[in-house]
């Protein structure tokens, strides 16, 4: 097998790297959590991973779960998207920018990049001088299926 068939090599390398970097210890509870977040694809809040990873390590808590996905985030792993009172984390490797959608109703979130949007911020923010190096979109509103429900009663 060569090193190129795990998928998630580069991640674990800067995982890898980031402990080293600061001087922390190997903690098993952390590989744990590392090896089941790197098999997510979504937007997770900390519950969410909490119950993935307790169906295999139940001895870990959720204080560790969110310290641990915060580190995540500083090692460029993971991203935290603050929404109406809830924080989330997603995979960040190597992923392009892009903006959410977010229903209200159930908490689906829809993944969205347009470039039109990002040349306009570009275009208003250069008429006031102003220089982006972020943003964060976070759209709110129903969903097909919550709009459909919403109907029906
Ligand atoms: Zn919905
Ligand atoms: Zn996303």
């Amino acid at each position: 097998m060569s090193a190129d068939a795990d998928p998630v090599r580069e991640e674990r390398e800067a995982w890898n790297a980031y402990i080293a970097k600061n001087g922390l210890k190997r903690s098993e509870q952390r590989e744990a959590i590392l090896d089941v977040f790197l098999r997510t694809e979504s937007h997770l809040s900390v519950e969410d991973l909490l119950k993935l990873v307790q169906k295999k390590r139940p001895d870990v808590g959720r204080t560790t779960v969110y310290r641990t996905l915060k580190l995540f985030a500083a090692a460029g792993l993971a991203r935290e998207l603050h929404l109406d009172g809830e924080t989330r984390f997603e995979r960040d490797w190597n992923r392009e920018h892009h903006d959410h959608f977010i229903c209200r109703s159930c908490g689906a979130i829809f993944e969205f990049k347009s470039d039109q949007i990002e040349q306009l911020q570009e275009e208003i923010a250069a008429e006031i001088g102003f220089v982006i190096d972020g943003h964060r979109h976070h759209i709110y509103g129903l969903c097909q299926r919550c709009q459909a429900k919403a109907k029906g009663r």
